[in-house]
């Protein structure tokens, strides 16, 4: 019988490759939405949520890869998502997570007092992140 057909997962950041699996189906969170990625598709380049990436293994269950935003590229079953920071399920730091919503809260609530929309902005990207890793890793 022919191999089951597979494709490779590669999340790199600043700080390296942080996973490298084979698989049958990815799910990755697009700003467009949720996408299934199976071997043989189309290529494909798409924008990636803050959010996770869900890589199938063998035995039906699905690693976990917290992603802070990024883009994926798909071609020659190859899928490589190149991110600004990601991590591991098993790697997050719940209470790192948990500092860093605390901090980015109180920065949400200066930044409404100041007017400061710049800030309020960045200080919501950094609550996202923190609420990413924090239902990630309680999951
Ligand atoms: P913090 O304020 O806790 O640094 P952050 O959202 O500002 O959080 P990032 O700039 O997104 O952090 O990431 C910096 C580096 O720290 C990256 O390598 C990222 O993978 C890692 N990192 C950030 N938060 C965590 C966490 N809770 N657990 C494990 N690694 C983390």
């Amino acid at each position: 019988m022919a191999d089951k057909p597979e494709l490779t997962v590669n999340v790199v950041t600043p700080d390296g490759s942080i996973y490298e699996e084979t698989t049958d189906m990815a799910i990755c969170k697009t700003t467009q939405g949720e996408l299934g990625i199976l071997p043989n598709r189309l290529p494909l380049l798409a924008s990636l949520a803050i959010d996770e990436i869900r890589v199938r293994q063998d035995n039906g269950e699905f690693d976990e890869v917290a992603v802070s935003g990024g883009f994926l590229e798909f071609s020659d079953n190859t899928l490589s998502i190149v991110a600004s920071a990601a991590e591991r399920k098993e790697d997050i730091d719940s209470k790192r997570a948990e500092r860093a919503r605390e901090r980015a809260q109180e920065r949400i609530e200066k930044a409404k007092k100041a007017h400061n929309p710049d800030e309020l902005r960045r200080a919501e990207v950094s609550l996202r992140r923190a609420l990413n890793r924090l239902s990630i890793s309680n999951r």
